[in-house]
């Protein structure tokens, strides 16, 4: 079966300054593989006519299905209409269902419709308009042969709801694409290389339509095996091999965040949770009330970043930081202690280390509690500061994982 291949071509001068960084490619690239489609190619160019117009050529030599995003706004500087237009040999015409759209929704907002504004309801004649409900600037369809070039607004959310709800069907309804299936693993705590090494035999035994991906963050390891033309049961017997040789460092068999897992236990088993972060500064609670619901679970935090905040607001022992300093397992223990009796909650996690980059490596101790246990990890930080706070944000979020399914 033949790959239908795809190129993004990201337009804005903002993307070239690093001013704004490019995330519709890769949320694009995440769409589009679970419908086989593969990315084959990734541009960004400026807004300047004649770069868009070279990456469309170059672009058509590669792919069959060309997505743009961006430059389609009122203002001088997006192009990228009217140079569709040129491209396409077409006119631009007002629709109406569009200009209808676009009065309503500056109504709706209870603003001004600028002259500008009208001119988002010009479209090319030869195209069909994407109708954006979430915006004013529709998405743009042109068919040449058997390719399709899409342009979209740059705006991610904009996008992402034309890509969603009109994009995909268009694209599967046109093209007879290959079956891919991904199956992902969390691990934690063993480098990629050790991995790697752990399962050499099992990548020999791999058949040549199923691959393995690692995917290395700080402190977690994502394994992903993708199958072309393969059966779900296919892929899974590979899958389960793969988890039971990783069962010590096994994480999840899903692609979801820890701090996702973290609610879903605590969900089931109806417990609450406390945080008391010193060296984290609330990147922890942060993640935690990323979730959708953490309410029912999260009674909250503090940020206890001095010895005096942690004597008296976490109501840590002076003697206790005097004598084992505020870096030590019986300070993080009282924390983790004291944040779950203040906060009234099932479990608590308390966390204090040095995350700055020194001539040796830091400590860092995490404590977790719950009313009949309390224990403390120690981890050790090799990286600058911003490269540490997630690598012990991630350890720190694992370890609660374990803590909570080892004292239920
Ligand atoms: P435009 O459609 O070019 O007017 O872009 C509108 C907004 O979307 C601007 O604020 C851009 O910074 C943002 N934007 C454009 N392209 C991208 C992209 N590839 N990734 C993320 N944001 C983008
Ligand atoms: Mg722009």
């Amino acid at each position: 079966m033949e790959n239908i291949y795809c190129s993004i071509i990201t337009i804005g001068d903002e993307l070239l300054i690093g001013q704004t960084i490019d995330t519709n490619s890769a949320w694009i690239a995440q769409q589009l593989n679970p419908i086989g489609v593969q990315v084959k190619r990734r541009v960004a160019v400026g807004d300047n006519k004649e770069d868009i117009i070279n990456a469309l050529n170059e672009e058509q030599k590669h792919s069959k299905i060309i997505l743009l995003t961006g430059g389609l706004g009122p203002t001088n500087d997006d192009l990228t209409k009217p140079i569709l237009c040129d491209y396409f040999e077409s006119t631009l015409v007002m629709n109406e269902a569009v200009l209808k759209h676009v009065t309503s929704f500056f109504e709706r907002r209870k603003r001004p419709m600028l002259a500008i504004n009208n001119n988002q309801a010009l479209v090319p004649n030869n195209c069909v308009v994407l109708f954006n409900e979430v915006g004013t600037a529709p998405g743009l369809l042109f068919e040449k042969d058997d390719k399709l070039i899409i342009a979209l607004p740059g705006v991610p959310f904009e996008m992402q709801y034309l890509v969603s709800t009109r994009v995909l069907s268009i694209i599967s309804k046109k093209y007879i694409t290959p079956n891919f299936i991904h199956r992902t693993l969390i691990t934690a705590g063993e480098g990629e290389s050790f991995v790697a090494n752990r399962l050499i035999e099992f990548e020999k035994t791999l058949p040549q339509n199923i691959k393995l991906a690692y995917l290395p963050k700080l402190g977690l390891l994502k394994l992903r095996l993708t199958g072309t033309e393969t059966s779900a049961a296919e892929i899974d017997e590979y899958f389960n091999t793969l988890k039971s040789i990783l069962a010590n460092i096994f994480v999840a068999d899903q692609d979801i965040e820890l701090e996702a897992q973290i609610g879903i236990l605590l969900n089931e088993k109806n417990k609450t949770l406390s945080v008391a972060e010193s060296c984290t500064g609330g990147h922890i609670a942060a993640k935690i009330t990323s979730i959708k619901g953490s309410s029912l679970y999260f009674k909250g935090g503090i940020v206890p970043y001095s010895i005096e905040s942690k004597e008296n607001m976490l109501g840590v022992n002076t003697h206790t930081i005097e004598t084992t300093t505020v870096v030590s397992e019986a300070t993080a223990l009282e924390m983790a202690q004291n944040c779950l009796q203040k906060f009234n909650t099932d479990y608590a996690l308390s966390i204090t280390g040095y995350l700055e980059k020194n001539d040796h490596e830091n400590q860092v101790w995490i404590a977790f509690a719950n009313k009949s246990t309390c224990i403390a990890k120690m981890i050790t930080v090799p990286y600058d500061r911003e490269k540490n706070t997630v690598l012990t944000v991630n350890s720190a979020l694992n370890l609660l994982r374990l803590f909570i399914i080892e004292n239920p």
